[in-house]
């Protein structure tokens, strides 16, 4: 067992040092109530498998129909990607840019970081530029609100309901269990570990 490693604050700044911790235990930040870092040995693998789910669950989200709008005998289909250009046709750009890097450049570069990270690890590779996914991955979490999409869906449907027969599509479906690996993805990615991981592959 290890000595454990000193952790910057997400949320105070503040330096700490956390022991290794075992199965189930937590580390918090003294000042604020932050969660430093928790006990989870198998974080790589659980990652992996999830961020896989995640992956494959994106695609169809945004390769499939999302919504279909039927009026008068007419029917028109619309993945996500259709929505985003009709907005930026219409003059609206930044909140068609918004929707674009929140519910599509940032959750694909949060999983794609996730799998770039865990499947090397899992089989004991370093992938090159690993130190930085790390680093910045952060960024691409923070700003990966499918949640957002979720809800503007909704209010599409309740706004729109009384005027034309809506219907989703094979995207629509499978956005909630994206959300949830995602979720669960970014829950079991326990920064210690990977960095644990890779200083040991490096020695
Ligand atoms: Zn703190």
């Amino acid at each position: 067992m290890g000595t454990g490693e000193w952790i910057a604050c997400r949320s105070c700044d503040q330096l700490l040092h956390v022991p290794v911790l075992k199965t189930s235990e937590r580390a918090d930040c003294p000042t604020c109530g932050q969660v430093l870092s928790r006990g989870r040995p198998d974080s790589i693998q659980r990652t992996l498998a999830l961020s896989l789910s995640a992956i494959i669950l994106y695609g169809v989200t945004q390769s499939t129909t999302f919504m279909t709008f039927e009026l008068q005998g007419r029917t028109q289909e619309a993945k996500i990607i259709t929505g985003i250009l009709e907005l930026f046709a219409d003059g609206k750009l930044p909140l068609a840019s918004l929707i674009l890097v929140t519910a599509v450049v940032a959750p694909f570069c949060w999983t794609a970081a996730l799998l770039y990270a865990s499947l090397p690890l899992t089989f004991k590779v370093v992938p090159p530029g690993i130190v930085s996914v790390l680093r910045w991955c952060q960024i691409a979490q923070d700003w990966s609100m499918l949640e957002v999409l979720m809800l503007a869906v909704i209010v599409t449907y309740v706004k729109l309901a009384t005027l034309a027969h809506l219907g989703f599509g094979p995207g629509a479906m499978a956005l909630i269990p994206l959300l949830l690996a995602l979720t669960a993805a970014g829950d079991s990615f326990e920064r210690a570990v990977f960095w644990r991981r890779l200083e040991q592959l490096r020695q």
